[in-house]
């Protein structure tokens, strides 16, 4: 029988319960408050959120009291010396900052010698032989426990194929598993053919950047869901603006990603190249570019990790109108300042 002979069914048409009539669903995290009575703007309306999170910056390049005005309450730092770390390790004040520390790599490995890279901030690790079960602790034990007592809270591992060696499966064994054992993450710099594959494989828990060197296939991009990992988004340091291989193998694989439901963390890579002091409404449109709804995308930049507990005390305030349309929620987003939860006052 010719399938041109059956019925078609007709697209269906838009369910009104989608969304409100008057503009776009920004789901669960936000809600509609007034500034009290007694602040500097008195009765002003607008939308509260969750503390916002940049998951990816480097402070040891755009500068320790950087980012002290902006709208970001809580920063990751992916990698800085340790000196930075111990300084910043009891600083009170905004952002919050949680640090990788130094970059681990294999010898002569990504990232030493770059031009942006201090000294001090990658530290080479000679290969781990054996179990890592001998009497002694290996070179990747003593590594995660000494990140650790500098106030390192993850651990970063840099996999990149394309400029230099790369850590072997056993070595990186053994730091995911040392960390694994003092209740950090591991977080992995993939960049080149067969890094995303290496990473998965051995239980890496989250990407510093969305991989844009590779396409990657849906089974993997299945198993980097199913161990759930996470993604830090990074896609505006793929193509600064512009269309390039590198952003639209990002763009792809996010999608992917975040389709087979992976979990994505808003995270800008602050310190490559120039972007603003703050949030980056760029980053912000091409997450929704890769199919974050405004819920997802609201979730991605006020996800705590690798914290368990918000930030208290505090929320994001965004003046004004909601955006009745994704494409107007990253402008509106970028807006956005801290204040006092006691400060508001829902709807
Ligand atoms: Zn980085």
């Amino acid at each position: 029988m010719s399938h041109a002979a059956e019925p078609r069914t007709p697209a269906s048409p838009r369910d009104p319960w989608d969304e409100p009539a008057d503009g776009l669903d920004l789901g669960p995290l936000a809600v509609a408050v007034r500034r009290s009575l007694n602040g500097d703007h008195p009765g002003e309306t607008g939308t509260m959120l969750p503390p916002l999170v940049d998951h990816h910056v480097h402070l040891m390049i755009v500068g320790e009291g950087a980012l002290a005005d902006s709208a970001l309450a809580g920063v990751v730092d992916l990698g800085a010396p340790l000196h930075l770390v111990a300084a910043r390790r009891h600083a009170d004040g905004l952002p919050r900052a949680d640090f990788a520390g130094t970059f681990l790599t294999a010898p002569g490995g990504y990232p030493v010698g770059r031009p942006w890279a201090p000294d001090g901030c990658a530290r080479e690790l000679e290969p781990e032989h054996g179990n890592g079960r001998s009497a002694l602790p290996g070179a990747a034990e003593t590594a995660v426990s000494e990140q650790q007592a500098f106030g390192a809270s993850v651990i970063k591992v840099a996999l990149n194929a394309d400029v230099g060696p790369v850590f072997d499966r056993a070595t990186l064994d053994a730091i995911v598993r040392a960390a694994h054992e003092r209740g950090l993450p591991v977080v992995a710099h993939v960049e080149g053919d067969g890094m995303t594959r290496l990473a998965v494989e051995a239980g890496v828990d989250a990407l510093a950047h969305t991989p844009f060197t590779e396409l990657l296939d849906d089974v993997l991009i299945a198993r980097a869901v199913a161990i759930g990992q996470r993604w830090i988004s990074t896609l505006f340091v793929t193509g600064y603006g512009t269309i390039t291989p590198d952003s639209e193998r990002a763009l792809d694989n996010l999608r992917r990603f975040r389709e087979a439901g992976g979990r994505v963390l808003y995270g800008t890579d602050l310190g490559n190249g120039d972007q603003p002091l703050g949030v980056n409404p760029a980053e912000l449109g091409l997450l929704a570019a890769a199919g974050l709804g405004a819920p997802d995308l609201l979730a991605s930049i006020t996800d705590p990790w690798p914290r368990r507990e918000r930030a208290e005390g505090i929320a994001t305030f965004v003046p004004g109108v909601p955006p009745s349309a994704i494409d107007d929620l990253p402008a509106w987003l970028a807006a956005a300042y801290i204040v006092p939860t006691e400060d508001l006052e829902a709807l």
